[in-house]
Protein backbone atom coordinates (compact mmCIF):
# COMPACT_ATOMS: atom_id res chain seq x y z
CA UNK A 1 0.00 0.00 0.00
CA UNK A 2 1.59 3.16 -0.92
CA UNK A 3 -1.02 5.93 0.21
CA UNK A 4 -0.01 9.97 -1.33
CA UNK A 5 -1.84 11.17 1.50
CA UNK A 6 -1.02 11.43 5.60
CA UNK A 7 -5.24 11.21 6.20
CA UNK A 8 -5.06 7.63 3.90
CA UNK A 9 -1.78 6.60 5.39
CA UNK A 10 -3.63 6.79 8.89
CA UNK A 11 -7.09 5.49 7.81
CA UNK A 12 -5.01 2.42 6.04
CA UNK A 13 -3.10 2.09 8.95
CA UNK A 14 -6.08 2.29 11.75
CA UNK A 15 -7.91 -0.48 9.05
CA UNK A 16 -4.45 -2.68 9.10
CA UNK A 17 -3.01 -2.70 12.13
CA UNK A 18 -0.15 -4.56 12.64
CA UNK A 19 -0.89 -6.84 10.09
CA UNK A 20 0.76 -4.54 7.32
CA UNK A 21 4.43 -3.83 8.29
CA UNK A 22 4.71 0.52 8.04
CA UNK A 23 7.89 0.91 5.75
CA UNK A 24 10.00 3.96 5.27
CA UNK A 25 13.72 4.38 4.51
CA UNK A 26 13.77 0.10 4.60
CA UNK A 27 17.28 -0.21 5.63
CA UNK A 28 15.78 -2.42 8.99
CA UNK A 29 12.48 -3.87 7.50
CA UNK A 30 14.67 -5.20 4.47
CA UNK A 31 17.08 -6.79 6.57
CA UNK A 32 14.25 -8.41 8.44
CA UNK A 33 12.78 -9.59 5.26
CA UNK A 34 15.77 -10.68 3.37
CA UNK A 35 16.55 -13.39 6.74
CA UNK A 36 13.24 -14.43 6.37
CA UNK A 37 12.57 -12.79 9.94
CA UNK A 38 9.46 -11.22 9.21
CA UNK A 39 7.13 -12.15 6.14
CA UNK A 40 4.67 -9.69 6.23
CA UNK A 41 1.31 -9.82 4.63
CA UNK A 42 1.23 -6.34 3.51
CA UNK A 43 3.51 -3.41 3.92
CA UNK A 44 2.38 -0.07 4.52
CA UNK A 45 4.62 2.61 2.76
CA UNK A 46 4.90 6.26 3.65
CA UNK A 47 7.85 6.99 1.04
CA UNK A 48 4.81 9.09 -1.05
CA UNK A 49 3.11 11.04 1.51
CA UNK A 50 4.27 14.59 1.05
CA UNK A 51 3.83 15.86 4.74
CA UNK A 52 5.93 13.87 6.60
CA UNK A 53 8.92 14.78 4.62
CA UNK A 54 9.54 18.51 5.69
CA UNK A 55 12.04 19.76 8.00
CA UNK A 56 11.09 23.44 9.50
CA UNK A 57 12.10 25.84 12.55
CA UNK A 58 8.84 26.67 13.99
CA UNK A 59 8.65 29.55 16.76
CA UNK A 60 12.89 28.23 17.43
CA UNK A 61 11.74 24.76 17.15
CA UNK A 62 12.84 22.24 15.37
CA UNK A 63 10.08 20.05 13.19
CA UNK A 64 11.47 16.92 11.38
CA UNK A 65 8.93 14.77 9.16
CA UNK A 66 8.97 11.30 9.94
CA UNK A 67 10.24 10.33 6.55
CA UNK A 68 12.69 12.87 6.37
CA UNK A 69 16.43 10.85 5.98
CA UNK A 70 19.65 11.09 7.98
CA UNK A 71 21.43 12.23 4.99
CA UNK A 72 18.95 15.65 5.19
CA UNK A 73 18.95 16.32 8.75
CA UNK A 74 23.04 15.91 8.56
CA UNK A 75 22.89 18.65 5.91
CA UNK A 76 20.28 21.05 6.30
CA UNK A 77 21.47 24.65 6.46
CA UNK A 78 19.10 25.19 9.54
CA UNK A 79 19.94 21.69 11.48
CA UNK A 80 23.60 22.96 10.89
CA UNK A 81 22.95 26.39 12.46
CA UNK A 82 20.66 26.03 15.05
CA UNK A 83 21.17 22.02 16.08
CA UNK A 84 24.97 21.42 14.93
CA UNK A 85 24.99 18.53 17.35
CA UNK A 86 22.39 17.31 16.47
CA UNK A 87 23.37 17.30 12.36
CA UNK A 88 26.61 15.57 13.75
CA UNK A 89 24.89 12.92 15.43
CA UNK A 90 23.29 11.85 11.87
CA UNK A 91 26.40 12.17 10.65
CA UNK A 92 28.06 9.49 12.09
CA UNK A 93 25.26 7.01 11.47
CA UNK A 94 26.55 4.23 9.12
CA UNK A 95 27.33 4.79 5.54
CA UNK A 96 25.85 7.73 3.09
CA UNK A 97 24.23 4.45 1.07
CA UNK A 98 21.99 3.52 4.41
CA UNK A 99 21.87 7.47 5.63
CA UNK A 100 20.13 8.75 2.10
CA UNK A 101 17.42 5.58 3.26
CA UNK A 102 17.11 6.06 6.49
CA UNK A 103 14.55 8.01 8.15
CA UNK A 104 14.75 9.97 11.64
CA UNK A 105 10.98 8.29 12.24
CA UNK A 106 12.61 4.84 11.17
CA UNK A 107 15.23 5.39 13.58
CA UNK A 108 13.22 5.66 16.32
CA UNK A 109 10.14 3.32 15.87
CA UNK A 110 12.66 0.28 15.03
CA UNK A 111 13.63 1.18 19.00
CA UNK A 112 17.28 -0.95 17.87
CA UNK A 113 19.21 -0.25 21.55
CA UNK A 114 22.37 0.23 19.36
CA UNK A 115 21.78 3.00 17.93
CA UNK A 116 23.16 7.13 17.71
CA UNK A 117 20.07 9.41 17.01
CA UNK A 118 18.47 8.20 20.25
CA UNK A 119 20.25 9.54 23.22
CA UNK A 120 20.89 12.92 21.61
CA UNK A 121 17.23 13.38 20.96
CA UNK A 122 16.76 12.58 24.14
CA UNK A 123 19.42 14.92 25.86
CA UNK A 124 17.96 17.46 23.61
CA UNK A 125 14.40 17.22 25.52
CA UNK A 126 12.71 16.00 21.86
CA UNK A 127 9.52 14.79 21.55
CA UNK A 128 7.81 12.34 18.91
CA UNK A 129 4.61 13.23 17.89
CA UNK A 130 2.55 9.73 17.48
CA UNK A 131 -1.00 10.04 15.33
CA UNK A 132 -4.07 7.90 14.79
CA UNK A 133 -7.42 8.74 13.37
CA UNK A 134 -8.25 8.67 17.44
CA UNK A 135 -5.74 12.20 17.66
CA UNK A 136 -2.57 13.09 18.28
CA UNK A 137 0.21 12.80 21.58
CA UNK A 138 3.93 13.77 21.55
CA UNK A 139 5.93 11.45 24.02
CA UNK A 140 9.64 12.03 24.77
CA UNK A 141 11.83 9.51 23.96
CA UNK A 142 12.42 8.06 27.43
CA UNK A 143 8.84 7.42 27.00
CA UNK A 144 8.75 6.05 23.65
CA UNK A 145 11.32 3.37 23.61
CA UNK A 146 10.04 0.74 26.09
CA UNK A 147 13.02 -1.79 25.66
CA UNK A 148 14.55 -4.07 22.63
CA UNK A 149 13.07 -3.12 19.50
CA UNK A 150 9.62 -1.76 21.63
CA UNK A 151 8.12 0.81 21.55
CA UNK A 152 4.60 2.70 23.00
CA UNK A 153 3.59 3.09 19.37
CA UNK A 154 -0.14 1.85 19.33
CA UNK A 155 -1.52 -0.03 16.35
CA UNK A 156 -3.28 2.44 14.82
CA UNK A 157 -0.46 5.40 15.33
CA UNK A 158 2.34 6.50 13.10
CA UNK A 159 5.23 8.84 14.07
CA UNK A 160 4.33 11.39 12.12
CA UNK A 161 7.61 13.80 13.31
CA UNK A 162 10.15 15.01 16.07
CA UNK A 163 10.33 18.15 17.34
CA UNK A 164 13.11 19.43 18.80
CA UNK A 165 13.26 22.24 21.61
CA UNK A 166 15.41 25.26 21.06
CA UNK A 167 18.92 23.72 21.12
CA UNK A 168 20.92 24.35 24.75
CA UNK A 169 24.00 26.98 24.48
CA UNK A 170 26.55 23.54 24.00
CA UNK A 171 25.85 20.13 23.02
CA UNK A 172 28.21 17.41 22.16
CA UNK A 173 28.04 13.47 21.23
CA UNK A 174 30.27 11.61 21.29
CA UNK A 175 29.80 7.89 19.24
CA UNK A 176 32.23 4.93 20.16
CA UNK A 177 33.03 2.29 18.50
CA UNK A 178 34.49 -0.55 18.92
CA UNK A 179 34.98 -2.32 15.30
CA UNK A 180 34.57 -0.60 11.86
CA UNK A 181 34.36 3.41 11.48
CA UNK A 182 30.61 2.27 9.89
CA UNK A 183 29.94 0.20 12.20
CA UNK A 184 26.76 1.01 14.97
CA UNK A 185 28.06 2.38 18.63
CA UNK A 186 29.03 0.36 21.32
CA UNK A 187 28.41 3.30 23.71
CA UNK A 188 27.15 6.96 22.55
CA UNK A 189 26.98 9.94 24.95
CA UNK A 190 25.15 12.67 24.60
CA UNK A 191 25.70 15.85 26.67
CA UNK A 192 24.24 19.04 26.88
CA UNK A 193 24.67 21.94 29.36
CA UNK A 194 22.31 24.79 29.18
CA UNK A 195 22.03 27.61 31.67
CA UNK A 196 25.02 26.22 34.34
CA UNK A 197 22.84 22.43 34.26
CA UNK A 198 24.22 19.34 32.91
CA UNK A 199 22.38 16.36 31.17
CA UNK A 200 24.06 13.17 30.18
CA UNK A 201 22.32 10.51 28.03
CA UNK A 202 24.33 7.07 27.38
CA UNK A 203 23.03 4.85 24.78
CA UNK A 204 23.85 1.60 22.96
CA UNK A 205 25.04 0.07 26.29
CA UNK A 206 21.92 -1.89 27.29
CA UNK A 207 18.33 -1.42 26.19
CA UNK A 208 17.44 2.17 26.32
CA UNK A 209 19.22 5.26 26.45
CA UNK A 210 20.37 5.61 30.28
CA UNK A 211 20.87 9.04 32.23
CA UNK A 212 21.30 10.02 36.02
CA UNK A 213 20.27 13.31 37.22
CA UNK A 214 21.20 13.30 40.41
CA UNK A 215 24.89 12.23 39.39
CA UNK A 216 24.68 15.37 36.24
CA UNK A 217 23.37 17.18 39.64
CA UNK A 218 26.46 17.33 40.89
CA UNK A 219 27.83 19.91 38.13
CA UNK A 220 25.17 22.45 39.14
CA UNK A 221 26.28 25.55 38.82
CA UNK A 222 30.16 24.68 38.76
CA UNK A 223 32.72 24.79 35.95
CA UNK A 224 33.22 21.63 33.96
CA UNK A 225 36.83 20.77 35.12
CA UNK A 226 38.69 17.84 34.53
CA UNK A 227 37.81 16.25 38.28
CA UNK A 228 34.21 17.00 37.96
CA UNK A 229 34.43 15.53 34.40
CA UNK A 230 36.02 12.34 36.15
CA UNK A 231 33.59 12.08 39.67
CA UNK A 232 30.50 12.08 37.09
CA UNK A 233 31.98 9.50 34.17
CA UNK A 234 32.86 7.45 37.32
CA UNK A 235 29.10 7.63 38.71
CA UNK A 236 27.79 7.05 35.03
CA UNK A 237 30.05 3.78 35.06
CA UNK A 238 28.88 2.55 38.52
CA UNK A 239 25.27 3.08 38.03
CA UNK A 240 24.88 2.36 34.06
CA UNK A 241 22.88 -1.22 33.20
CA UNK A 242 25.47 -2.61 30.38
CA UNK A 243 25.05 -5.60 28.45
CA UNK A 244 27.54 -8.19 26.55
CA UNK A 245 27.22 -8.62 23.00
CA UNK A 246 29.64 -8.19 19.54
CA UNK A 247 30.64 -5.14 20.59
CA UNK A 248 31.52 -5.41 23.62
CA UNK A 249 30.93 -6.80 27.25
CA UNK A 250 29.42 -5.22 29.87
CA UNK A 251 32.48 -4.74 32.04
CA UNK A 252 34.22 -3.29 28.94
CA UNK A 253 31.19 -0.97 28.02
CA UNK A 254 31.29 0.30 32.16
CA UNK A 255 35.03 1.26 31.36
CA UNK A 256 34.28 3.29 28.30
CA UNK A 257 31.05 4.72 30.19
CA UNK A 258 33.71 6.38 32.25
CA UNK A 259 35.89 7.89 29.64
CA UNK A 260 33.77 8.54 27.13
CA UNK A 261 31.28 10.76 29.68
CA UNK A 262 34.41 12.39 31.21
CA UNK A 263 35.88 13.32 27.11
CA UNK A 264 31.74 14.59 26.17
CA UNK A 265 32.34 16.69 29.59
CA UNK A 266 35.55 18.24 28.79
CA UNK A 267 34.36 19.11 25.33
CA UNK A 268 31.38 21.04 26.64
CA UNK A 269 33.51 22.78 28.60
CA UNK A 270 35.72 23.64 25.70
CA UNK A 271 33.22 24.99 24.20
C1 LIG B 1 24.44 -1.38 7.24
C2 LIG B 1 23.71 -0.60 8.30
C3 LIG B 1 24.44 0.11 9.24
C4 LIG B 1 23.79 0.83 10.24
N1 LIG B 1 24.52 1.57 11.14
C5 LIG B 1 23.89 2.35 12.04
C6 LIG B 1 24.63 3.19 12.92
O1 LIG B 1 25.84 3.28 12.89
N2 LIG B 1 23.92 3.95 13.81
C7 LIG B 1 22.55 3.92 13.87
O2 LIG B 1 21.97 4.65 14.66
N3 LIG B 1 21.84 3.14 13.04
C8 LIG B 1 22.48 2.36 12.14
N4 LIG B 1 21.75 1.59 11.27
C9 LIG B 1 20.30 1.52 11.45
C10 LIG B 1 19.55 2.48 10.59
O3 LIG B 1 19.79 3.78 11.03
C11 LIG B 1 18.09 2.11 10.75
O4 LIG B 1 17.91 0.87 10.12
C12 LIG B 1 17.20 3.13 10.12
O5 LIG B 1 17.29 4.36 10.78
C13 LIG B 1 15.76 2.72 10.12
O6 LIG B 1 15.06 3.69 9.36
P1 LIG B 1 14.25 3.28 8.06
O7 LIG B 1 13.58 4.52 7.60
O8 LIG B 1 15.10 2.57 7.08
O9 LIG B 1 13.21 2.30 8.74
P2 LIG B 1 12.41 1.04 8.18
O10 LIG B 1 13.31 -0.12 7.96
O11 LIG B 1 11.54 1.42 7.05
O12 LIG B 1 11.48 0.80 9.46
C14 LIG B 1 12.05 0.55 10.74
C15 LIG B 1 10.94 0.13 11.73
O13 LIG B 1 10.17 1.26 12.11
C16 LIG B 1 8.80 1.12 11.69
N5 LIG B 1 8.47 2.47 11.19
C17 LIG B 1 9.19 3.20 10.29
N6 LIG B 1 8.67 4.42 10.17
C18 LIG B 1 7.61 4.49 11.00
C19 LIG B 1 6.69 5.52 11.32
N7 LIG B 1 6.78 6.75 10.77
N8 LIG B 1 5.70 5.26 12.23
C20 LIG B 1 5.62 4.05 12.81
N9 LIG B 1 6.47 3.02 12.55
C21 LIG B 1 7.47 3.25 11.65
C22 LIG B 1 8.81 0.02 10.66
O14 LIG B 1 7.59 -0.69 10.62
C23 LIG B 1 9.93 -0.86 11.18
O15 LIG B 1 9.49 -1.67 12.25
C24 LIG B 1 22.37 0.85 10.28
C25 LIG B 1 21.64 0.12 9.32
C26 LIG B 1 22.29 -0.57 8.33
C27 LIG B 1 21.48 -1.32 7.32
Amino acid sequence: MAPTSLEEALALRAERGDEATVLAGGTFVGILMNQGLLRPSALLSLGRVEDLRGIAVEDGELRLGATVTHRQVERDARVRAGWPALARTFAVVASPRVRNQATVGGVLADADYASDPPAMLSALGARAVLRSPRGERAVGIDELILGYYDTCIAPDELLVEVRVPAAPERAVYRKFRSRSTEDRPCVAVAAVRDRRRLRVVVGAVAERPQEFPDVCALADGRELDRALAMEIGAGYAERIAAIDDARGSAAYRRRVTAVEVRRAIEELAAR
